[in-house]
């Protein structure tokens, strides 16, 4: 199969679809890889690097679609895209179509055949490309509370870690998903006290058994939450009710018991949030001040860092990546019922109920 890289051109997006080491492998099993040119720049990730890999790389994103059978990205396609995707062509990215008529209208009409990464499921009910990118927010979002908890930047002066002497600081982190626990891991190695909260029990057995006895395990509800607030410095939203807006566990009349200088991350703001007083930010603008609380609440964290990100992704896209290259969509499709989960739009007609629910379009 030919399989092409574009660059992508949303905004403020430097991740790229295929790392060299993702070429290799589609070209070891003899597929050609178009790669636009400077589509890894981004990422740490040179022109050189692809052709060494084994990729031909082509001038412009243009050329890249009109020669591919099959375009391996990030992020969905965009309006100046719509016109470059030809009847048939393979599409395999992150479309979160049920956000955008507009998008799932254009991908009708360009008779695409659309897998998306997020709707991937595998038999336990995971969304295995969805994953990295919640570890990576996980694991940043202590890294970001903990340089907004000094004082120059609003925050209580607080060093997570403590000194001899001084006790650490306290992490209250809310969800023990993915994001929770990856931030839980973060904020113990740095020696800080944390709590950890769900409503789900398997979690927090979980929880128990891995992690060191300074992370601590409650049930969430709101008499433990109001009561935690008060003396956790940092506090990390890492809550989601699949296909769901995220309840608002910190109401805005709690801000007031919190401390001057406690700093909130609430990585769940794709999902509206767990905080009342959550807003989306972003990387040039991340932090708001209510109440003497520091917010910090950008919706693409994993932005901040393509390499990491971009590793992350395509260490796990790449089998199915290769699966559809070697056999086609439809056999790669009838054999693997995950991959089967991610088909969302074939030859104009959407294939993904949940889609169709979205805008109303039954009935
Ligand atoms: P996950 O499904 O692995 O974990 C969510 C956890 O929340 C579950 O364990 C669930 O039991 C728990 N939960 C539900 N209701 C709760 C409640 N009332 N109190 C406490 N816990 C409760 O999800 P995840 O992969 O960890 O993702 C968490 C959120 O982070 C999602 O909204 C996701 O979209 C978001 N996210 C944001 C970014 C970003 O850049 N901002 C990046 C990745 C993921």
């Amino acid at each position: 199969m030919i399989v092409g890289i574009p660059k992508e051109i949303k905004n403020n997006e430097s991740r790229v679809g295929m790392t060299p080491a993702g070429v290799f492998e589609l070209v070891k099993n003899n597929h050609k890889v178009y790669v636009q040119s400077g589509a890894g720049e981004g990422s740490g990730f040179f022109n050189q690097d692809y052709q060494q890999a084994g990729a031909i790389i082509l001038d412009t994103i243009g050329q890249v679609y009109a020669m591919s059978e099959m375009i391996v990205k990030v992020k969905e396609p965009i309006e100046e895209e719509y016109d470059l995707i030809q009847k048939g062509q393979i599409l395999f990215t992150y479309f979160h179509f049920a956000s955008s008529e507009e998008l799932t209208k254009a991908m009708i009409r360009q008779k695409a055949v659309c897998i998306a990464y997020e709707t991937v499921e595998d038999e336990e009910g995971t969304l295995p490309l969805l994953t990295p990118m919640s570890e990576v927010a996980g694991r940043m979002a202590i890294q970001q509370g903990a340089k907004y908890l000094e004082k120059p930047v609003k925050g209580r002066g607080v060093l997570l870690g403590g000194v001899p002497g001084v006790a650490p600081g306290k992490v209250l982190v809310l969800g023990a998903g993915v994001v929770g626990i990856q931030a839980a891991k973060m904020a113990a190695g740095l020696g800080a006290h944390v709590t950890i909260l769900d409503i789900n029990m398997k979690r927090l057995r979980y929880v128990n058994d891995v992690m060191p006895p300074h992370v601590v395990t409650e049930f969430s509800n709101e008499f433990n939450i109001r009561r935690l607030i008060k003396t956790h410095d940092l506090i990390i939203g890492g809550v989601l009710l699949k296909g769901a807006k995220a309840p608002n566990l910190i109401t805005r009349d709690m801000l007031k018991e919190m401390r001057p200088g406690t700093v909130i991350v609430d990585v769940a703001v794709d999902q509206g949030g767990c905080v009342e007083t959550t807003r989306p930010t972003t990387h040039e603008d991340p932090i708001y001040i209510i109440d003497d609380v520091v917010h910090y609440s950008v919706a693409n964290m994993p932005g901040a860092v393509p390499y990491t990100s971009t590793m992350a992704l395509t260490n796990v896209t790449l089998p199915y990546a290769l699966k559809l290259a070697n056999l086609g969509w439809e056999t790669a499709c009838d054999k693997d019922a995950s991959l089967r989960r991610g088909l969302n739009i074939v030859d104009g007609n959407v294939v993904y109920q949940e889609i169709i629910e979205a805008f109303g379009w039954e009935g």
